[in-house]
């Protein structure tokens, strides 16, 4: 992908490079060259203005018989055919120093005859940049490990190949937020690698291993016999972790729940499997062994009865809620959206993260209710602070969507008609959507998307990095902006890779037009830092945690007085 604009030659008029001029000065500084080249009697002639060679990193003498050896035979066979303009991609050097250009000839006609213009554009750092990017998305900083993405590529590529011999596990550990809480994430991020060493220990070469979440690993194993090998690495895994762990003074046993989802059973992407494993990570905390995903549909019918029922009911009773985050703008402070994230205190008083119950939504269908009554309720709340602030408050509202409700709900339909019934304009909404959702299927998407889009709606990408996406392919989405994944952001300022990483997502945004907003700024200086390096917009325990709707509306109303 072209994270900038190359400068285009004119196409029908080609002209000699001019000499030393003004022009040409300011050549020098871009990445571009220009040769002359004629057919004489004693083979090729070019006429390449000083410097060229080392402009384009090949080299400081004005060697030419590189493009000799490598064009010269191009050159001629254009000069002696018809077209006006060819272009091709050119690779100099081996594979560690290797440098891309994009070269265009050109004939000219001069007094003398035909003569080609050969035009050279450096890509290397463009393609670097890309390279790398790609490398640090997969990469976990702190372990060095793939991270979700990186996992997620691995197992892709199983899946493609047409194996089912293989099966996932997700490791979490338990109780590791005490840890962090207890004795610092310092602390936490040691044990991390750690508990990342150890397990690699005990698998095979052959295995892979991820960072899939904060405290949660994925391993990916290939299956030689049968499933109780999954088992015995399971096995393998809790032992070498049962040995305690000492950091500085303490001494730290650390107990891991393991889901495992097989290859043969799987229908779905690699996130649907690691998602199965994850959901059978959460029996595993009940039962305290290993726990394969159960496919057979009357168990996992019973697995999720319960939580299933009590949100159906829930949901009948309106005993959800919803909480409102302000999004900031990062220079100003100034509050330019809420987003709205669902609560849900169950029947007997327990606050049920949507962490655990999203998921189950997703899974019984029950998203497709609740998903509509997050729009309609954001909206209604919405159009409340206008009748308070006795017009447009002046702010927009962020409401997630998730994955199943575009693929089976007439969603634009649905946001166009919560739109009029709460009599707001559709650039007050913003929909938030995860990357793997939208690279589930790309064109049915693109449709959805540009239906969404048609309401008035802006789209943001949620947790944007923790995806596959294919980067070109956010070009072809109409997406506005991205949501920077807390990720990254959290521990940014300790961590050069993440100010790389963010840096890059943040030239990327701009290259595309979009804008962005950065999740989980807990430190001022954090914002400060990002609105820096050119974030426009932030969201975060430094700002506000959710609120609820009342004390969103306050909150805004003093910051506006
Ligand atoms: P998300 O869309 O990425 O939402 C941001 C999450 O980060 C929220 O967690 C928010 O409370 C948390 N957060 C915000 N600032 C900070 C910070 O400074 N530090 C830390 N550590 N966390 C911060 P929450 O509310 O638990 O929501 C979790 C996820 O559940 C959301 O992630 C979203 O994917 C999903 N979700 C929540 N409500 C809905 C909904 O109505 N519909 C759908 N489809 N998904 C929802
Ligand atoms: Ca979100
Ligand atoms: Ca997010």
């Amino acid at each position: 992908m072209r994270l900038s604009v190359a400068p285009r030659l004119p196409a029908d008029e080609p002209t000699l490079p001019p000499g030393n001029t003004a022009a040409e000065g300011a050549l020098e500084l871009l990445p571009i060259a220009a040769v002359v080249v004629s057919v004489t009697d004693d083979g090729l002639r070019f006429d390449l203005p000083n410097g060229t060679f080392r402009r384009l990193g090949l080299g400081s003498t004005a060697d030419t018989s590189i493009l000799a050896r490598d064009l010269g035979a191009r050159i001629v066979a254009f000069l002696a055919g018809q077209a006006l303009r060819l272009q091709l991609p050119w690779a100099v050097g081996d594979a560690v120093e290797q440098r891309h250009f994009e070269v265009t000839l050109a004939r000219v006609a001069t007094a003398n005859g035909p003569r080609c213009l050969v035009t050279l554009i450096d890509q290397t750092g463009e393609m670097r940049t890309e390279v790398n990017l790609r490398r640090e998305m997969t990469t976990d900083s702190l372990t060095g490990l793939p991270n979700r993405a990186g996992f997620g590529d691995r197992l892709e590529q199983m899946i493609e190949a047409g194996t089912t011999d293989y099966a996932v596990l997700v490791v979490d550990l338990d109780r590791f937020g005490r840890v962090n809480s207890c004795l610092g994430s310092m602390a936490g991020d040691e044990l991390l690698i750690t508990v990342a060493r150890r397990i690699k220990g005990a698998l095979r070469a052959c295995d892979g291993l991820g960072r899939i979440g904060g405290d949660e690993f994925g391993i990916l194993l290939a299956l030689d016999q049968d499933r109780s090998e999954a088992d015995n690495v399971a096995r393998r895994v809790r032992q070498v972790l049962a040995t305690p762990f000492r950091l500085s003074e303490f001494e730290i046993r650390v107990s891991c729940s393991i889901g495992v989802a097989f290859g043969a059973d799987a229908i779905g992407d690699a996130e649907d499997i690691i998602r199965h494993a994850q959901f059978a990570v959460r029996r595993s905390k009940e039962t305290g062994q290993a726990e394969a995903y159960q496919t057979d549909a009357l168990d996992r019918a019973r697995e999720q009865f319960a939580m299933e029922t009590a949100l159906r009911r829930a949901i009948e009773a309106k005993q959800l809620r919803l909480h409102y985050q302000p999004i900031c703008d990062l220079s100003t402070r100034r509050i330019v959206a809420f987003e709205a994230l669902a609560r849900w205190v169950d029947e007997n008083g327990n606050d049920v993260p949507p962490a655990q119950f999203i998921p189950v939504a997703e899974e019984s269908g029950l998203i497709v209710p609740l998903g509509r009554w997050a729009i309609d309720e954001a909206l209604r709340t919405l159009a409340a602070w206008d009748a308070r602030a006795g017009g447009d408050c002046g702010v927009a509202v962020a409401v997630n969507l998730s994955p199943i409700q575009l693929q089976r709900d007439g969603v634009a339909p649905l946001v166009t008609e919560a739109l009029a019934r709460h009599g707001l304009a559709g650039e007050r909404l913003k929909l938030e959507l995860t990357e793997s959702a939208l690279i589930a299927d790309p064109d049915g998407n693109a449709e959805v998307l540009r239906a969404l889009k048609a309401t008035g709606a802006t789209i943001a990408m949620d947790d944007f990095g923790t995806g596959y996406s294919n980067l070109a392919y956010l070009q072809k989405l109409p997406i506005d902006i991205l949501k920077i994944d807390r990720s990254f952001v959290t521990g940014m300022l300790a961590d050069r890779d993440k100010i790389a990483i963010v840096r890059a997502v943040l030239g990327l945004a701009s290259a595309l037009g979009m804008e962005t907003v950065a999740e989980g700024i807990e430190t001022q200086e954090l914002g400060q830092t990002l609105a820096a390096l050119g974030c426009t917009y932030g969201q975060g325990y430094a700002y506000a945690r959710p609120l609820a709707a009342d004390e969103a509306y306050a909150l805004l109303a003093a910051c506006t007085d």
